[in-house]
């Protein structure tokens, strides 16, 4: 066993503090990670403050992994001491079903083992997370991170970036398409910035009129800010897809109105409350509304070579792990430029 310093939830809604748990020694097909960056997804907020419920407590949050290969199982192929590897919301399936034999973990039929807030198959022992500072994993689970990429602002690939490249992708946005992004928040800005590479045109919807110009840097044509009064007025019946990172209540209605005839609005932020939803917005223009949950290992893969080739990162605010409940905070408030990003050296 290996001692892991961390900070963890003692209990739903607790302050994030300090906090040491023992990791299992690597296994043949293991690989010992030292984690170098871990992102904070918004996820790591409702989880943490339990507002999906069902928490596993003390919590150590933290899927957006990135890290050096400190020591490797005596069958590990994939990976050497010394490379940079990745860790996202998986760590383990069954491998067997359907869903998983198409590269599809995520929606593995015996539940996929999280990062974080889950239990491991065998032993059913607590999942740990990324803030801490290091994790142990299979290596199926684990990609490879090109040495070209920054550490740090690839962190937020793993989480951020694979639950948005996904869906455009299943969509096939590309060239030619109008595409909504709305909430320019961690998911919200690589969903600007993959839409854009695939030839989109760009919209974001954002509630906060402060980043209009950030928008557009990033890689949006326009940006509709949604609080203002007649906000929508001429834009209905325009998007081709709507990707909605929003992590908070709010009105989908308005949003759907804005499709096309066949247009696609897939919904990734998950508010804790269910949304009221007028089928009449679905039925006129025979609109859908779908959802779309992070992405299997192969794509996560696929998604983190086209970050390489393309030069696709994570905008950042990089803190130490003793500011983790102050960017919470600012989390929930929508200040965040566009990630927080965990300097795990903190730690030490
Ligand atoms: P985030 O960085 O906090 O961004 C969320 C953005 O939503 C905010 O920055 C804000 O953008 C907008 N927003 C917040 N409150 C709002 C409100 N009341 N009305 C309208 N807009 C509002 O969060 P994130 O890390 O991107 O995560 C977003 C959501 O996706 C969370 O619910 C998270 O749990 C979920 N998630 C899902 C998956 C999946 O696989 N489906 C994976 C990861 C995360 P503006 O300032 O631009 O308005
Ligand atoms: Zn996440």
């Amino acid at each position: 066993m290996t001692k892991t310093k961390a900070f963890a939830a003692m209990t739903p809604g607790a302050k994030l503090a300090p906090y040491a748990f023992e990791r299992r020694e690597p296994r043949d097909h293991d690989v010992q990670i030292d984690i170098l960056f871990c992102g904070v997804c918004h996820s790591d907020v409702h989880q943490a403050r339990d507002e999906w419920g069902g928490g596993i407590f003390p919590m150590v949050p933290g899927h957006e992994i990135v890290g050096r290969v400190a020591k490797v199982g005596a069958k590990v192929a994939k990976f050497n001491p010394g490379d940079i590897a990745g860790v996202g919301c998986l760590v383990d399936s069954c491998k067997t079903c359907g869903p998983c034999k198409a590269h599809m973990e995520q929606f593995c039929e015996s539940g996929f083992v999280g990062t974080y807030n889950g239990r491991e198959r065998d032993t059913k022992e607590p999942t740990y997370g990324g803030y801490s500072d290091r994790i142990v994993v299979h290596e199926d689970f684990t990609l490879k991170v090109a040495p070209t990429l920054d550490p740090a602002r690839t962190a937020p690939l793993l989480c951020a970036g694979i639950t948005t490249y996904s869906p455009l992708k299943e969509w096939k946005v590309g060239k030619g398409q109008k595409v909504g992004v709305v909430g320019l928040g961690g998911l919200g800005h690589m969903g600007v910035k993959f839409a854009r590479a695939f030839g989109a045109h760009v919209t974001v919807f954002t509630t906060s009129p402060g980043k209009r110009d950030d928008a557009l840097r990033l890689g949006a044509h326009d940006v509709i800010v949604s609080t203002a009064p007649d906000a929508f007025k001429g834009h209905g019946r325009t998007f081709d897809f709507i990707l909605d990172t929003v992590s908070a209540p709010h009105d989908y209605n308005a949003l759907l109105g804005l499709l096309k005839n066949d247009g696609t609005m897939c919904l990734v932020g998950v508010p804790p409350e269910p949304p009221k939803i007028a089928p009449i917005n679905l039925i006129f223009g025979r609109r859908r509304l779908a959802g779309s949950l992070i992405g299997g290992i192969k794509e996560t893969q696929e998604m983190l070579d086209f970050c390489a080739q393309h030069e696709v990162l994570s905008d950042i605010e990089l803190i130490p792990i003793q500011k983790i409940n102050e960017a919470y905070d600012r989390m929930v408030k929508s200040d965040v430029k566009y990630r927080f990003v965990i300097d795990l050296k903190s730690l030490a």
